[in-house]
């Protein structure tokens, strides 16, 4: 198994974007206020690199904004500022996130010459009344193609996924997960929507006219996403914003906020295995479930939320969970 990677972020809020999109506020979402400069980019590559053991891989990422958008001197600038880094083989490689609309071959051939081994693609939705809606200001048309292309120069691809924009629903949803799946990308990370403040969502849905994506809509919906998503062997790297205390502290007004959003949903799906596999066994009404190592509070759920919907659905006497070692692919068994 390699080494566990060490991320070194670097928020670019909002530069290179001069797009709208209805839910977004990059500033509060990054906690940053500053747009990110060559001196930002050393700084931060700088001190955390005192925390990295020397042998251990460091990854330079630039998350929010669309890096491809900005104008290429500006991105130069910010590439630039990593190479030293990546010389001395401090810095492995570099990761980014864009807007499909803003890639194409001479980017692509720019972003390989100064080691950029990922790119994160803000697909968010493969509906184009849900994308026109949003205010994304690109089409699904646009995703598969910055997808292919991404692929077939040999970068990692990511893509991201929104849940509860406006328009959507659980078909569309479903079809997206699908559409993208079929792209074949690296990872995926979901991000059910959240209500920001100061944002045209937020004016919407005070106004009634945006119904609110709540948690429990997107760990109920966010469960068969991760099915699908794991059933083709691409992992879910990320499940809902990062919590920070700008979000907890109310800059989340409403929608899917929730720290551990990504446990409550792999919970879940765990939930639903269990539900299939006891409703076809024959049991005598005490059940013992086997999942893999560090799996057992996911199949429990918190103060076991699973086990007492389990006995409750399927009125069990007693339902355990133990650790077992289970075959590649399968996350929960029924032990005999
Ligand atoms: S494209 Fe990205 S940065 Fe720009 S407004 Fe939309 S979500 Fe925000």
């Amino acid at each position: 198994m390699s080494p566990k990677r060490f991320i070194i972020p670097v928020f670019i809020p909002h530069l290179g974007c001069h797009n709208d999109c209805v839910f977004c506020n990059q500033r509060k979402i990054s906690g940053e206020l500053k747009p990110a400069t060559a001196k930002t980019v050393k700084a931060a590559v700088e001190e955390a690199l005192k925390k990295i053991p020397e042998d251990r891989p460091a990854e330079l990422a630039f998350y929010g904004g669309s890096f491809t958008a900005i104008p290429e001197h500006e991105q130069t600038e910010l590439l630039e500022a990593a190479q030293p880094f990546i010389e001395s083989g401090r810095v492995g490689e570099i990761r980014l996130s864009t807007r499909p609309d803003a890639v194409d071959l001479h980017c692509l051939e720019r972003l390989k010459s100064y080691g950029v081994k990922t790119i994160e693609l803000g697909a968010q939705s493969m509906d184009e009344g849900v994308l026109k809606a949003s205010g994304r200001g690109h089409t699904a048309a646009d995703t598969e193609c910055a997808s292919r292309l991404i692929k077939e120069h040999g970068f990692n691809l990511i893509l991201q996924m929104m849940t509860g924009l406006p328009g959507d629903t659980e078909e569309k949803a479903m079809e997206t997960v699908r559409k993208l799946a079929s792209l074949s990308p690296d990872g995926v990370r979901v991000y059910p929507t959240v209500i920001l403040r100061d944002t045209a969502l937020y004016n919407l849905w005070k106004a009634g006219r945006y119904r609110e994506h709540t948690v429990e809509d997107a760990v109920r919906l966010g469960a068969k996403l991760y099915e699908i998503f794991t059933g083709a062997g691409i992992p879910v790297i990320r499940f809902g914003l990062n919590p920070s205390d700008e979000l907890s502290g109310g800059e989340a007004a409403g929608g899917a906020y929730h720290p551990a959003l990504g446990e409550l949903v792999r919970s879940e799906f765990y939930l639903n295995l269990a539900r299939e596999l006891i409703s076809t066994s024959k049991h005598g009404g005490e059940i013992v479930l086997g999942v893999n190592r560090g799996c057992v509070s996911l199949m429990t759920g918190q103060k076991r939320r699973n086990i007492n919907a389990l006995m409750q659905e399927f009125n069990l006497k007693s339902v355990i969970v133990r650790e077992t070692e289970l075959p590649a692919g399968k996350f929960v068994i029924i032990l005999q």
